[in-house]
């Protein structure tokens, strides 16, 4: 029992220092690294739909009634060396853009759970001299 011999007065860390073995753990981020190979191209951010009113007086945009808006039109945010960027996506490029999207959050999450498992080796290794 490796939590046994954990000196740190706070519990939970203790029960968290080695949920699985080294082994396990290795062979998990082997397996990360071979999904880190599959994924296609990605983007980070985020889509909207936008609809917008026009200038042009009498439009179907500005109906008393019933407006309606022109649209959508969609917009991709995202964030790269600490400014944020929006940039139009037009329509036919919706759903690859989208797919690139969902690839870049495959890609974080990954990559954060094989940093998880490194520091949790690294914890694991210590409790075992
Ligand atoms: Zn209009």
């Amino acid at each position: 029992m490796a939590y046994l011999s954990c000196i740190n007065p706070i519990a939970y860390v203790c029960y968290r220092v080695m949920p699985e073995s080294i082994d396990q753990m290795q062979r998990r981020i082997e397996q990360i690294k071979e999904a880190l190979m599959k994924i296609g191209d990605m983007r980070p951010g985020s889509l909207s739909e936008q609809y917008n009113v026009c200038g042009k007086s009498g439009c179907r945009c500005k109906d008393p009634k019933k407006p309606k808006r022109h649209g959508p039109y969609y917009q991709l945010s995202y964030t790269r060396s600490g400014k944020s960027k929006t940039e139009f996506v037009k329509k036919h490029m919706v759903a690859e853009v989208r797919e690139q999207i969902q690839n870049y959050a495959k890609f974080r999450k990954l990559t954060e759970d094989w940093v998880e498992f490194s520091v949790k080796i690294a914890q694991a290794r210590k409790t075992e001299t």
